[in-house]
């Protein structure tokens, strides 16, 4: 098994506000970051800005600030909203900082040396809020496909790289790999069936400066999507730096929308470098709202400060991934989370732990209970269920299906529900008699709580770490690594509980 693991966000483009398609992506990286961390493996987990491009350069210019100025003014709010959501990573990478600008110069001119890029003339059809020429039949009335705005008949001398030569090792060698090199691999057709039509593709541009320099031809900058790719590397001291050497190749995250060039451009790209391709793309869907993409421009970009003032941050974090199958396309609604997070939070894990942690200070003077002797039927069945959902939940999020391990986590919530109105400590408690009954029943509930704590911590880290503390463990949390810490029976009779603050406070719709 890989003992070390390097997860990447795309690096966010400086000018767009952040929206919720920007934080799912973040979060869904951050769960597979820490999901990792709690295998024990090695982790290195890497976001960033974009800042390169005529779009920057243009709203530096309506803004009345140089394009440094401007991206500077921008990038703070980007880390703050990443710290807030608590996400764990390691380095953030801004494009216009001097590590990547002379290692992107690096790797360029090394594909320059050996043959594979060339200068030609170009027109074309061209997006300015891609930054991505089109092919006419690509369209949608005559405008970007993705933006819906008009684009502009683009003509210049440009240097081209050699991608069409690519082709064959791409359909032969790297597609064709097990397990596939693109999840979900239902989206691996698609990337085929462009790869197949595969043309020399574009890397420099002439008419505006907010760029790298191409080094052998400072009147060129090398073009944003070439240049913004390589953070993934650049971040980790390519070519020669001991975390790249230690974490390459990784697992990129991606909208679906930018899948063509993960899984086409930018494997290719390294191959001609002699570099090893990722490991995975892994594309998520969009989120849509009304049934729309979420954009700016059509006004249905929320903000996720919006969300997270009701539902907090572990609301937040634990919505998308739970209400969406990852991978595919989803809804956003404010009432879909409304009912959501009442149900599953609120009533469920949040009642849940502070039921069993009241049973345990009323009746057991607030230490866990020692189970031996007890234990029948009811708590054997509860166990089993408990541990298949730790398998599954193990294996889900290996296979980056988030909403399964989720669901894994929701069959032990609804199942400890279930063995605790089944088995009725309350009543039980009553008679002197059951005394070692109450202690098995409420050992297993609390176990049961350990578990959740544990397997919530990628996607719920606050409310983990306040259940955690509430089981009176004294080993930390970051310190629990799977399989030991799935395995039933971790905690020690006679640990001290306490109630603690509601870990979901109920949201009135
Ligand atoms: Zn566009």
């Amino acid at each position: 098994m890989n003992s070390r693991f390097y997860v990447t966000t795309p690096i966010y483009y400086v000018n767009d506000v952040p929206h919720i398609g920007h934080a799912y992506t973040t979060v869904a990286a951050d769960v597979a970051a820490r999901f990792h961390r709690l295998k024990g493996l090695e982790v290195r987990f890497l976001t960033g800005t974009d800042e390169h491009g005529q779009k920057v350069a243009r709203a530096a210019e309506e803004n009345g600030r140089s394009p440094q100025e401007w991206v500077d003014s921008i990038v703070p709010a980007w880390k703050e909203l990443w710290s807030r959501l608590d996400i764990s990573n390691d380095d953030f990478i801004r494009t216009t900082e001097e590590r990547h600008k002379t290692r992107v110069q690096e790797f360029w001119q090394r594909l320059y040396d050996s043959g594979d890029v060339y200068l030609a003339k170009y027109e074309g059809l061209y997006c300015v809020s891609c930054e991505e020429f089109y092919k006419p039949e690509e369209l949608i009335d005559g405008k970007c496909p993705i933006h819906g705005i008009p684009v502009e008949v683009v003509s210049e001398e440009n240097y081209f790289f050699r991608l069409s030569k690519y082709k064959d090792w791409l359909i032969n060698e790297y597609y064709a790999r097990t397990p596939a090199p693109v999840y979900p691999p239902s989206r691996l057709n698609e990337v085929i069936n462009f790869a197949r039509d595969l043309q020399d593709t574009s890397i420099s541009r002439s008419t505006f400066s907010w760029g790298i320099p191409i080094p052998w031809d400072p009147k060129h900058v090398i073009y944003v999507w070439v240049e913004a790719l390589l953070n993934y590397i650049t971040a980790l001291d390519y070519p020669d730096g001991e975390l790249f050497k230690t974490f390459w190749p990784g697992v990129n995250f991606v909208g679906k929308d930018i899948l063509r060039f993960h899984a086409v451009t930018w494997p290719a790209m390294l191959h001609a470098a002699g570099v090893d391709p990722p490991d995975l793309v892994v594309a998520h869907g969009w989120l849509l709202v009304g049934g729309e993409k979420m954009s700016k421009t059509k006004l249905t970009g929320i903000h996720p400060d919006q969300l997270i003032e009701t539902f907090g941050v572990d609301g937040f974090r634990y919505y998308f991934l739970r209400d969406i199958a990852f991978g595919q396309d989803g809804n956003f609604s404010w009432e879909s989370m409304l009912a959501r997070y009442n149900a599953e939070l609120a009533n469920g894990i949040g009642n849940l732990a502070s039921r069993v942690l009241a049973l345990i200070e009323s009746t057991s003077g607030g230490a866990v209970p020692d189970p031996v002797g007890g234990e029948q039927d009811p708590e054997r069945a509860f166990r089993s269920v408990a541990e298949k959902a730790v398998v599954a939940y193990d294996d889900a999020l290996e296979r980056f299906a988030f909403h399964e391990g989720l669901d894994a986590i929701d069959t032990i919530v609804r199942e400890a529900n279930q063995y605790l109105v089944q088995t009725a400590p309350w009543k039980l408690a009553k008679d002197p008699s059951q005394r070692k009954r109450v202690d098995a029943i409420l050992y297993a509930a609390a176990e049961a709580l350990r578990l959740l704590a544990v397997l919530l911590s990628p996607f719920t880290p606050a409310a983990s770490a306040r259940l955690w503390t509430s089981l009176g463990v004294s080993e930390g949390l970051d310190a629990q690594r799977l399989p030991a810490a799935g395995r039933w029976g971790g905690l020690v009779p006679g640990t001290k509980v306490s109630k603690g603050e509601s870990l979901f406070p109920r949201v009135d719709g």
